[in-house]
């Protein structure tokens, strides 16, 4: 048996750790962590240890399908490539003639293929591009491009003295490997942590501050801590004269935010928030890793925001150690790759959800409330069809009984995923892709580039860069893409001089952080000033400075109920593999013991959770570190095993409990984190309930 081995980058979660692969008789035997990769020195986690099972999966789709039963049954025939891209570029082809924003294209999580799908989106004329941006990451990036023109990152190889942690799990979750092994060199290094969590993480338990907030209260947190900043004159007042516009404004905007109204706000203590709020302000330089904790409440932009200020005032923007703002990489990627220019203006302004959300749109994305409204009501305009890559629609997004009810109605739907996933069992067609191992893909992360090599080819499966790549190509839009789409590799890196045979045997690129950058060229901004006050959302008609306001409806439960990622799965993904799902059987709902026996629940018990009118099932697990108001579910959970199963998917599904109303106005994120539930104990039709008092 001829065994090679390659290298690669890992992708089971956002990725990018080195990785050995090895093949012998077209089968992966292995996957390891590559001890000679210089970031992430040989690291795999749990997920990344399971590649294998994935890979070789049973129930892996090989072959396209058409369906054949009804929306949602697991009827399907085998059909060829050629005979299911041709009914999808018929499809494509009818509507670009009538009307091509009657399109939407959908992805799930980045897995470097996003640009792809927005340059088809751009070349095929429509606006709609759906994915959970509004949720994850984006909220994020606009909150940071309004106040200072770009994105920042923490420089953990800059010697922080202290990193905030805010709603970011990355030790345990490993969502980032890159980033996650870059946070731990940086506290091997002796970095203080201040985590700000609901949760007692494993990096909580390491920091030198936990501060515990209520879930979704992240902004009037923020704005207490610049509060506290502020009022004791540890500003860094040479930046803020220098390089700020609208110091002044804030200063007296926080006044309202007063210790003890944001301990009322927060669930955190007064004293605590001003200690933690000194020792960030007094650290030689820090940093500050936002995770999508705080980016899933109606007051995630206003979070970011203040976080961001928060860093600017105390002078941490790009500095050394500090939040250093992103420099692209020089190839074409995620600023030249997506081909905005093919997209007529015209087009932009039917984007679903432009009106409403202006922020989303401006980053390109339509808002899921207007997509699943054209759908069933086809206002503004009637949807013709959706092609979905790699995403599980059903799990994703808040109301998943409202996007049932779409994805019923909707015309035509072809899903592009590794499995007959419950989104993909309403498809009309089915495409197999591949796995991170199956494919070429230049990985391309903040200031990271690296390879990510194809090691075998598994049944007919094929990338969604080849997919789409051929799509374009049936509809007469061959120009702008390329004859194959592996030639792209080496056109995206003709800028920098390299070529993929060369990345490939570099393995990856690391440019080194430049620091303070604004002092030259000032911030990308429109005058170059860091925006404490925005004159641009002043102008579009928001709020200028971020400002907390309690969510609605918040007294129609008795508790909080919130969701985090699972250490072993990566959002709806890998529930189907073993050696994951053994680590955690079943979808758990973490209470305090004390919230627990309240309602005769113990450890072990089934628990029904109701909030907006739906009750979903979870398994008690005590958890005496929550607040006793809280109560913690997984996100994005399903069984897979119950594939016939009707409620596989609905029973233990947190979105089956949330609503997308109202969202917030910027980005139009709904209240994911700190939904008002009741609670009770789940008694079986003909069991008798057991008293546990
Ligand atoms: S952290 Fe992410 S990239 Fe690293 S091994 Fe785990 S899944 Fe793979």
């Amino acid at each position: 048996m001829a065994m090679r081995t390659m290298k690669s980058v890992c992708r089971m979660c956002h990725g990018g750790c080195g990785v050995l692969i090895d093949v012998a008789n077209d089968r992966v035997v292995e996957v390891r962590g590559d001890p000679e990769h210089p970031l992430t020195r040989g690291f795999m986690c749990p997920k990344g240890r399971a590649t294998l099972a994935l890979v070789h999966h049973p129930h892996r789709l090989t072959t396209p399908l058409r369906r054949i039963g009804p929306k949602g049954s697991t009827e399907f025939a085998e059909i060829t490539w050629e005979t299911a891209l041709e009914e999808v570029a018929d499809r494509l082809a009818q509507s670009m003639a009538d009307a091509p924003e009657s399109v939407v294209l959908s992805q799930g999580t980045d897995r470097n293929y996003q640009e792809w799908l927005f340059r088809f989106g751009n070349a095929l004329g429509t606006p709609n591009v759906l994915g959970p941006a509004h949720i994850c990451f984006y909220p994020k990036m606009m909150g940071s491009i309004m106040t200072l023109g770009d994105l920042t990152f923490p420089d953990y190889d800059g010697n922080p003295e202290c990193i905030v942690i805010w709603g970011s799990n990355k030790i345990e979750c490993h969502s980032d490997g890159v980033i996650g092994t870059g946070l731990m060199r940086a506290m091997r290094a002796g970095s203080q942590l201040i985590v700000i969590d609901p949760k007692r993480t494993a990096l909580a338990r390491k920091a030198k501050y936990w501060l515990r907030p209520k879930p979704g209260s992240d902004a009037a947190l923020a704005l207490g801590i610049i509060r506290v900043i502020l009022d004791k004159g540890l500003e860094n007042r040479a930046f803020i004269e220098a390089h700020t516009y609208g110091a002044r404004e804030l200063a007296e905007h926080v006044r309202a935010y007063i210790p003890e109204k944001v301990e009322e706000l927060t669930w955190v203590p007064a004293s605590l928030i001003e200690e933690a709020a000194i020792f960030y302000a007094r650290a030689s330089a820090a940093a500050i890793e936002v995770g999508t904790g705080i980016e899933q409440s109606t007051n995630a932009f206003a979070a970011i925001r203040a976080i961001r200020i928060l860093s600017g005032i105390c002078g941490n923007i790009d500095r050394r150690g500090g939040d250093v703002i992103w420099e692209p990489t020089g190839i074409i990627g995620r600023r030249d790759l997506p081909a905005r220019h093919l997209l007529p203006e015209s087009a932009e302004h039917k984007r679903l959800g432009s009106n409403e959300h202006r922020l989303l749109s401006m980053a390109g994305w339509a808002h899921p409330n207007a997509v699943w409204n054209a759908v069933l009501h086809g206002e503004p305009y009637p949807v013709a069809a959706m092609l979905v890559f790699g995403s599980n629609l059903l799990t994703l997004y808040a109301n998943a009984a409202r996007v049932q009810q779409a994805l019923e109605a909707m015309p035509f739907l072809m899903v592009a995923d590794l499995f007959l996933t419950p989104t993909a069992r309403m498809a009309d067609i089915v495409l197999p892709v591949a796995t991170w191992v199956e494919r070429n893909q230049i990985v391309e992360f903040n200031s990271y580039l690296a390879a990510r090599r194809k090691a075998l080819q598994v049944g007919q499966c094929k990338s969604d860069e080849e997919i789409i790549n051929t799509l374009a190509q049936r509809l007469g839009l061959g120009e702008h893409f390329w004859h194959q789409a592996d030639d792209s590799l080496n056109a995206r890196l003709r800028p920098i001089g390299l070529t993929w045979k060369g990345l490939c045997e570099l393995g990856y690129i690391a440019n080194p952080p430049r620091y303070e950058k604004f002092r030259a060229a000032g911030f990308r901004t429109r005058d170059g000033l860091f925006y404490i006050a925005s004159p641009v959302l002043r102008r579009m008609g928001y709020p200028s400075l971020p400002r907390y306001e309690e969510p609605k409806n918040m007294d129609r439960g008795e508790y909080l109920l919130t969701s985090a990622h699972s250490p072993f799965f990566f959002n709806s993904e890998f529930h189907n593999l073993p050696e994951l799902r053994q680590r955690q059987p079943e979808p758990v709902a973490e209470l305090h013991p004390c919230t627990a026996a309240r309602h005769c629940l113990q450890e072990g018990m089934l628990a029904a959770i109701g909030a907006n009118g739906a009750e979903a099932l979870f398994r008690v697990q005590y958890n005496e570190y929550l607040d006793e108001r809280v109560v913690y579910v997984p996100a994005s959970w399903w069984d897979p095993e119950d594939e016939i199963w009707p409620r596989s998917w609905t029973q233990s599904n947190v979105n089956m409990l949330t609503t997308n109303t109202p969202p917030n106005p910027e980005m139009g994120t709904p209240q994911l984190r700190g939904i008002p539930c009741t609670l009770r104990a789940f008694v079986p039709p003909g069991a008798t309930q057991v008293s546990t008092s």
